[in-house]
């Protein structure tokens, strides 16, 4: 299959973030990864290693945080550690996979390569920089181990993947809708301005982006929830609230679809009953 690449990079209030594009088959995605202060937040795809490295290389890095385990994210992790040698630091829960060879499917790996094992330190609950105190904060709901990133001299905050977009319309199987609400309500009580999302990259208002991302999911859960108590299945919830055929459900055999942003809810309100 044909991969296309691309990378740009640029500078926005003392921070310099990379972004790199891959497209397969029409569909493209993209991937940042950010600087500041000596920090270096997320590491890049490895498919895209060849746009990240001379990036990484004429950074002044100490120090690698990591906002959670996929690949897109940790691509890069060994090069760092390996060629530059600068300490990685990420959520202990997935450490040890980090450690192990990739087992992700294919589809994946076309896009954003074979991530090559390393080794994290756990971030514990606060880490400084050269300027800076930084706040960890557990963000589960995208990825178990997920952790957003707050500069507390600059009110800046590094969010991974907790954004991505305000209407999420699709979601891994493994992600929940109402883990996520909670993460969002969990970083809305920090004192920050700015957001610096993985993939939407920077959000001037991303006080007001991620409030408003709250919102929806929290209507959109009540609709899910109304529909299934006057008896409608997750498949006839799914064809009303989310018509549209998305590239990536037939992408990923599945791995992605809306009907996992159903299932999430329905399963989490059959616990709390
Ligand atoms: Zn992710």
């Amino acid at each position: 299959m044909l991969v296309k690449r691309s990378f740009e990079q640029q500078s926005i209030n003392n921070v310099t973030f990379g972004n790199g594009t891959v497209a397969v088959q029409g569909v493209k995605l993209n991937v940042h990864c950010f600087v500041i202060d000596g920090v270096l937040i997320d590491t890049g795809a490895q498919s895209l290693a060849k746009e990240f490295k001379p990036f990484f290389d004429e950074q002044d890095i100490d120090q690698v945080v990591i906002t959670h385990f996929h690949e897109d994210h940790t691509g890069c992790a060994a090069y760092l550690q390996k060629q530059i040698q600068v300490p990685i630091y990420m959520s202990e829960l997935k450490l040890d996979y980090c450690k192990q060879k990739p087992d992700y499917p294919l589809y994946r790996k076309y896009f954003w390569g074979k991530r090559a094992p390393f080794h994290a330190k756990p971030i514990g609950k606060t880490f400084s920089s050269r300027h800076a105190k930084w706040d960890v904060i557990e963000t589960p709901g995208h990825a178990i181990d997920h952790l957003s990133y707050l500069n507390r001299e600059t009110g800046q905050l590094f969010t991974g993947d907790l954004y991505c977009q305000e209407k999420t319309k699709v979601i891994l199987r493994e992600e929940s809708i109402p883990t996520l609400i909670h993460s969002l309500k969990t970083v809305l009580t920090y004192d920050f301005e700015e957001v610096f999302c993985c993939h939407a990259g920077y959000l001037k208002d991303g006080r007001l982006a991620l409030q408003r991302k709250l919102e929806y999911l929290v209507n959109l859960q009540g609709n899910i929830l109304k529909l299934h108590e006057t008896g409608n299945s997750p498949s006839a919830i799914k064809a009303k609230l989310f018509p549209k055929k998305y590239p990536i459900i037939f992408f990923s055999s599945g791995e992605w679809d809306s009907l996992h942003i159903i299932h999430s809810v329905i399963h989490e309100q059959s616990l709390s009953v």
